[in-house]
């Protein structure tokens, strides 16, 4: 479904825009999950239209510096792929919340009221994503093959319903009703590259000497980042915690641990 006459700059100038405003949404403590709605919607129309920004797919790109597909320089692309993990080095991984359409397609699954599966915990997540990572690299840089490609995910967005890549993409998606984010948590190599640097953010959430500890925003959280002991690289400033907490002010986006 992909329009080739919409140049993919659109969806990257989206992302910055998108970013920006997201950032003030949490900066001045007006986010909440209603208002990430548009947001979401957005960023899952333009990664159907013209599949951007999807940052793993990038990263995929680049590492098989596949400049055709990439439809720009490789230096201007690695320069991209790493302003945003930057960004999350200041601001968290906004981008992952509501703006690369792999992360949204998953967190708007997530809304159906269906029971919910999976530990809220990281750990091995996040295990099997450096594992994951791994493959990656080595099957990009030393056999050339398309890891993300063979899971479906340019097939799943590009509509390809004849390619069975599509079928494992839509799986993942599918999943994603029951189980928070399979393939952010699982897969996803650039979020593997984001939650390091998410975890040293200069702006993440914290609580107050307003909090009340009674623990909602813990209960509420799908990734266990809530835990006032967790680093925030899996924090996919989803929201949950902020709508769930009932003393203003007790949980804010703000400078500092
Ligand atoms: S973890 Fe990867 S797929 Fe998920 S939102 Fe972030 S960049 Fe996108
Ligand atoms: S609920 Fe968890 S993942 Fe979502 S914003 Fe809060 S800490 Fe982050």
């Amino acid at each position: 479904m992909v329009v080739e006459a919409i140049p993919n700059s659109v969806g990257f100038i989206y992302a910055i825009l998108a970013f920006a405003a997201l950032a003030w949404l949490w900066y001045s403590g007006r986010f909440t999950r209603r208002r990430a709605v548009p947001f979401l919607v957005v960023s899952v129309l333009l990664g159907y239209l013209v599949f951007a920004p999807v940052f793993p797919y990038q990263l995929q790109l680049l590492v098989l510096r596949d400049t055709a597909a990439l439809g720009a320089p490789l230096p201007m692309t690695l320069v991209g792929t790493l302003a945003f993990i930057v960004l999350a080095l200041v601001f968290g991984r906004i981008i992952c919340g509501q703006i690369c359409p792999a992360g949204a397609v998953q967190e708007v699954m997530h809304l159906i009221p269906v029971k919910k599966r999976g530990s809220a915990e990281s750990r091995v997540p996040v295990a099997v994503r450096a594992g994951v990572f791994v493959v990656f690299l080595a099957a990009g840089l030393g056999l050339s093959v398309n890891l993300l490609g063979l899971l479906g995910l340019a097939a799943f967005f590009n509509l390809a319903v004849a390619s069975a890549s599509f079928f494992v993409f839509l799986s993942i998606v599918l999943l994603s009703a029951v189980v928070y984010r399979p393939f952010c948590r699982y897969v996803c190599p650039y979020g593997a590259l984001l939650a390091p640097a998410a975890s040293r953010a200069l702006y993440r959430l914290r609580r107050t000497d307003a909090c009340i500890n009674c623990r909602k925003c813990e209960r509420a959280c799908p990734t266990g980042a809530a835990r006032p002991d967790d680093g925030l690289g899996e924090c996919y400033l989803c929201g949950r915690c902020t709508d769930a907490c009932p003393v203003d002010g007790a949980l804010v986006y703000g400078r500092g641990r």
